[in-house]
């Protein structure tokens, strides 16, 4: 039996009878977009993360987008952000004219490296974009402190991290706002695209409404460039289901990795870090291996799936590399090199785990 990197459609088998109903009640009503059950999932987001306001919109890439425009970034202005992330993190960046601008990350956590960012402050910085990678919450605190001295905003790519904390406070809970992703692998997967961004901030929460609706506050009254980016009522529905159980599906996730835990102890690989805090969602259980490539092909050939997270970092990527001339991110390289994610979702099982576990074991050289 093939063990996939996840498996979405085990996750929406124990949904289908609760949402089956509302999905039929939604066709039925013929309000798709903007309606009552997008409202009511921005509520309950909003609640459970800790936060004043959520605003759904069509996907992680677009939350990006329209909170660095919401915080007024644009032409001529530098964002500071890790070159170990998906592609959508800087990509967010260009589309609002500004530059990425790529610190080292810290070879324990693999996030943003808090030194690095600051040292990589101009006169131009505007912002701070922290990914939390793979799960873990980045040390905010001390980007709180560089944002604080430097007179910056902070946003959090929080796309990997939906319900992890630090310090009982949520990710998209720290910086001015937070941008989710729902693509159907995250911790909280919709049943297609969609994305959301939180913000205590009242004007800001109110200004987004308008940009994700062609600029509009009013029907067909444009105050503003705006773009059509909403989150529709059908994935509403999956979400809302999915959001009353993401804490047993991150304990689940958490429950995989201290399994691999166990079954790598002795292994010739280096563990993912754990926060001393807690708080990790493992959106990823991403190991480091010498003979990495060598790995994958041994787990591939008995039938396992894994993936490498992030094989070519962003400020090495010919789209980003015009503006990368002078970055130097020397853990980035490396760890490019050496890292293999290994299936997890909650529904993994014990013996699914020891199964991965013994091939990684077997074939992994330091
Ligand atoms: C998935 C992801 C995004 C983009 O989200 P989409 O919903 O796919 O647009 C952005 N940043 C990171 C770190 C991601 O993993």
């Amino acid at each position: 039996m093939t063990i996939p990197m996840v498996d979405a459609a085990r996750q929406m088998a124990g949904l289908m009878e609760e949402i089956e109903p509302e999905i039929r009640e939604v066709l039925a009503s013929g309000q798709f977009i903007l309606g009552p059950r997008g409202k009511a999932f921005e509520a309950e987001a909003a609640e459970h993360l800790g936060v004043h306001r959520a605003v759904g919109v069509a996907s992680g890439t677009d939350a990006l987008h329209l909170a660095l425009r919401a915080a007024g970034i644009g032409p001529g202005d530098e964002v500071i952000t890790t070159p170990f992330s998906f592609a959508a993190t800087a990509e967010a960046i260009l589309y609002t004219g500004a530059t990425p601008v790529f610190a080292d990350i810290d070879p324990y956590t693999l996030n943003l490296d808090p030194e690095q960012a600051e040292a990589a402050v101009t006169d131009r910085t505007k912002a701070l974009l922290p990914v939390h990678l793979f799960g873990q919450p980045v040390a905010m605190e001390a980007f709180d402190d560089i944002a604080e001295r430097h007179g910056l905003t902070i946003l959090e790519d929080c796309a990997q991290s939906f319900g992890a904390a630090r310090s009982g406070r949520m990710t998209g809970a720290w910086g001015r706002a937070g941008a989710f992703s729902f693509f159907p692998s995250k911790n909280l997967g919709g049943a297609g695209d969609g994305g959301l961004i939180t913000t205590d901030d009242d004007q800001f929460a109110d200004h987004l409404l308008r940009l994700r609706n062609h600029g509009s506050s009013r029907p067909y009254y444009h105050d503003e460039l705006g773009f059509n980016s909403r989150l529709d009522e059908l994935q509403a529905v999956v979400l809302r289901a999915k959001l009353s159980r993401i804490a047993a599906y991150n304990e689940g996730r958490r429950r995989v990795a201290m399994a691999y835990r166990r079954n790598l102890a002795e292994a010739a690989v280096h563990l993912p870090n754990e926060s001393v805090e807690g708080g990790h969602v493992y959106h990823q259980f991403v190991i480091q291996t010498a003979n990495r490539d060598e790995v994958r092909d041994a787990l591939a050939a008995a039938d396992i799936a894994s993936a490498v997270y992030y094989a070519v970092p962003l400020h090495r990527q010919p789209v980003f590399a015009p503006y990368a001339e002078g970055a130097r991110c020397p853990v980035a390289d490396r760890v490019a090199q050496r890292v293999l994610a290994l299936p997890i979702f909650p529904e993994l099982s014990k013996e699914e785990v020891e199964r991965i576990a013994a091939v990684v074991e077997e074939h992994a050289r330091s």
